[in-house]
């Protein structure tokens, strides 16, 4: 794994060799990036359209706002502080930052008795319940490409999330082990129209595919975690899906020598999904009894990996923790931002999006301080907006990669006024010790 670098540089463009991309969890980073003499990215064609978006949006120049007047850095500063230093039960949400960002985030929330809630939770919270509940065996994205024999995907086509997983993971032309690649099995199992185009393998065989609702995926994963253990099911289908189907599934990922099964806990959109994961990860420790199998969640957005991990780090718990009454204390239901809003559980909002601009704070009685991409388009201007820069394209960062054991630098590629985000909360945070 290489660092970003520059590469060349001339009097007309700059290149940047091994970049990696932020905009979802994969953090691929085999990405080349030039920039041209008016400051333009074009990026190497070896990439997904998410990518191409995310690295050649135009930079904007825009200045910070209080109350929709233009005003200098160090007047939104001030004015963010004073917010936070009146306020009593301080939110800070969205949270779309990288590793740098919330090691500051935590650091104002301490100072400032803040609570802490990132945008994704609601679908992150699907994997943590479990992990805190009971463990799982997950793996990494490295040993899947280097060992997995049958890939099991459970209720997602993958790509619309992680636009090149398979082209990077599955169908990658090298392994460690001298595997066939061409060889590797594919299951999809849960979901309806999905784009299974690219679980066909290069050789031609298209994967299998066992359609049903994404809200049956309880039932089915729940059936296929008691074939795994050797229970006889009464019944010739679940949710379509015909028993002797699921049975043929069930034989294969015992006869596999090394299956992994896969999930995106976002697209799991129905009332206490996280059970559902649980049945998927502990199939995964059943099969371990006999062969070798884990668990691959994947998915990651708008830095949400990086702000869990960072979060957990500092203060032993993921975000939906608080530091009010001084010590960090945990709580899914009682720290959930939108229903803290609703109850109006707060008296200042301060919102954090510095990857998409399209990312707006929800509506809010509480004053409220957005920092965050410089495009940002309001629909109720906040009391302070302050435009900061994007991590991997404005400013150097770091990130977590979506199966949380490897980090991965990010780089500044261009030449901008934004100031990162870190440092913007580090003024605030210094601010809000001033009389
Ligand atoms: S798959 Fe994800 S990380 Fe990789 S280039 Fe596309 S958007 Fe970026």
């Amino acid at each position: 794994m290489q660092s970003s670098g520059k590469s060349q540089t001339d009097s007309n463009s700059t290149i940047h060799e091994h970049v990696a991309c932020p905009a979802c969890g994969l953090l691929c980073d085999d990405l080349t990036v030039s920039r041209n003499a008016s400051g333009i990215l074009e990026v190497s064609p070896n990439t997904c359209a998410r990518s191409v978006q995310f690295f050649q949006r135009p930079l904007v120049d825009t200045s910070p706002r209080i109350a929709d007047k233009s005003s200098t850095l160090q007047e939104a500063i001030a004015k963010a502080a004073e917010i936070l230093k009146k306020a009593n039960q301080p939110l800070i949400a969205g949270l779309g930052t990288e590793v740098q960002g919330m090691r500051a985030v935590m650091q104002l929330a301490d100072r400032t008795g803040a609570t802490l809630d990132h945008m994704n939770s609601y679908s992150t919270l699907r994997n943590t319940l479990v992990v805190q509940n009971s463990g799982w065996m997950v793996t990494t994205l490295t040993e899947v490409r280097n060992r997995v024999d049958l890939l099991l995907i459970i209720g997602t086509d993958i790509v619309s999330y992680n636009p090149r997983f398979f082209e990077r993971t599955i169908w990658n032309s090298e392994t460690m082990f001298d595997q066939d690649t061409s060889k590797r099995e594919v299951v999809y199992l849960g979901g309806r129209g999905l784009d299974t185009s690219q679980g066909i393998s290069p050789a031609g065989v298209k994967p299998t595919v066992l359609e049903c609702d994404i809200e049956q995926l309880p039932d089915v994963t729940a059936a296929l975690r008691a074939l795994i253990a050797g229970k006889q099911l009464q019944a010739d289908s679940v949710a379509d899906i015909p028993v002797a189907e699921l049975a043929k599934l069930a034989e294969r990922l015992q006869a596999a020598k090394y299956s992994v099964v896969t999930w995106i806990s976002s697209a799991f959109d129905f009332p206490y999904a996280e059970l559902t994961v649980q049945n998927i990860t502990e199939t995964v420790i059943k099969l371990n009894e006999k062969t070798r199998a884990s668990g691959l969640p994947l998915g990651g957005s708008e830095g949400d990996y990086s702000v869990n991990q960072t979060s957990t780090w500092i203060s032993g718990y993921p975000v939906r923790n608080s530091l009010q009454r001084g010590f960090p204390e945990y709580d899914p239901w009682q720290f959930d931002a939108e229903r803290m809003l609703d109850n109006g559980e707060t008296d200042a909002l301060l919102w954090i999006s510095c990857f998409q601009p399209e990312k707006t704070p929800p509506a809010s009685a509480a004053p409220t301080i957005v920092i965050g991409h410089a495009a940002m388009q309001f629909e109720h201007e906040p009391d302070v907006f302050i435009p900061v820069g994007t991590p991997g394209l404005d400013h150097a960062g770091t990130m977590f990669r979506i199966d949380s054991s490897v980090t991965l630098p990010l780089a500044g590629l261009r030449k901008s006024a934004l100031p990162s985000l870190a440092a913007v909360i580090d003024a605030i945070e210094a601010a809000t010790q001033l009389d």
